[in-house]
C-alpha cells in the first residue's frame, strides 16, 4: 500500500512549503493541489468563460483534459511555463471560485489521485485528508492565526517586488477562508483523523520536525 501524507488547511498557512519539505526529506513525490485548481481558473479565464454554475460544465470539462506537468517548482499547462501566472492574489481567489463547482472537483479526482506512487506522496491542500485520500495514515490539519498568514504573504510578495498591503492581504485571506469553509461540496475542515498543528510560533524546521515524528510514531 503506498503512503500518502495528507497536509490540509486555510490559505497561506505554509502547507506549501510544510509539504514539499516533509516530502524532499523522505523522498517522496509532492502534490500541490491547490496548483490543479488554480490552473484550471487560468484555463478557463483563457478559453473565455466565467467561473460560475452557469458554466460549470464546461469548466469541468476543460479540467478533466488539462496537460500539466510539474517540474520542481514549476508548472506546465499545455508545455506553457505557468508558474508566476497562477500565483497572483487574482489566481487565488479565482481558483477558489473554481473549486466550489462540483463538476470540477469530480473533474480533478483521479488527476490527483494519479500522483500516489513509490515511494510515498505528500499532498496538500483543503480535502486531501476528507476526500481524495481518506484512508491516509498520516493527516495534519494546519493552521495559523489570520494575522500571521497576512504577514508572512505580505513578506514573501515584498520580498518578489510585489507591492501589497496586509490589511488588504488579510481580509482576501479571510473571504476565501469563509468561501472554502461554507461550500456544499467538500468544505474545509479538519478530517476526524487529522491531526492538529497550529505554526503561528514556529519555525518551518519545527513543523517539519513535528510532522516527521508523527510519521515515526
Ligand atoms: O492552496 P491554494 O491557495 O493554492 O489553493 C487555491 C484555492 O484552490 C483554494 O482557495 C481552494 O479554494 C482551492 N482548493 C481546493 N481544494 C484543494 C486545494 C485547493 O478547493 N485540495
Amino acid at each position: 500500500h503506498i503512503p500518502v501524507i495528507c497536509i490540509d488547511g486555510p490559505t497561506a498557512s505554509g502547507k506549501g512549503t510544510l509539504a514539499s519539505q516533509v516530502a524532499q526529506r523522505l523522498g517522496y513525490h509532492y502534490l500541490d493541489s491547490g496548483a490543479l485548481y488554480r490552473i484550471t481558473a487560468f484555463a478557463a479565464r483563457r478559453a473565455g468563460l466565467e467561473l460560475d454554475v452557469a458554466h460549470e460544465h464546461a469548466v469541468a470539462k476543460l479540467a478533466q483534459a488539462l496537460a500539466i506537468r510539474f517540474d520542481g517548482t514549476q508548472v506546465f499547462l499545455d508545455g506553457e511555463d505557468v508558474s508566476e501566472a497562477i500565483r497572483t492574489e487574482q489566481a487565488g481567489m479565482d481558483a477558489s471560485r473554481v473549486s466550489a463547482l462540483p463538476a470540477v472537483r469530480t473533474a480533478l479526482v483521479a488527476l490527483q489521485q494519479g500522483f500516489r506512487r513509490l515511494p510515498g506522496l505528500v499532498a496538500d491542500g483543503r480535502d486531501m485528508g476528507t476526500v481524495i485520500f481518506p484512508d491516509a495514515p498520516l493527516k495534519v490539519y494546519l493552521t495559523a492565526s489570520a494575522a500571521q498568514r497576512a504577514e508572512r504573504r505580505h513578506k514573501q510578495l515584498i520580498s518578489k517586488g510585489i507591492p501589497a498591503t496586509i490589511d488588504v492581504l488579510r481580509a482576501d485571506l479571510e473571504a476565501r477562508d469563509a468561501r472554502d469553509s461554507s461550500r456544499a461540496v467538500a468544505p474545509l475542515k479538519p478530517a476526524e483523523d487529522a491531526l492538529l498543528l497550529d505554526n503561528s510560533s514556529q519555525t518551518i524546521e519545527q513543523s517539519v520536525a513535528q510532522v516527521l515524528r508523527w510519521w515515526d510514531e
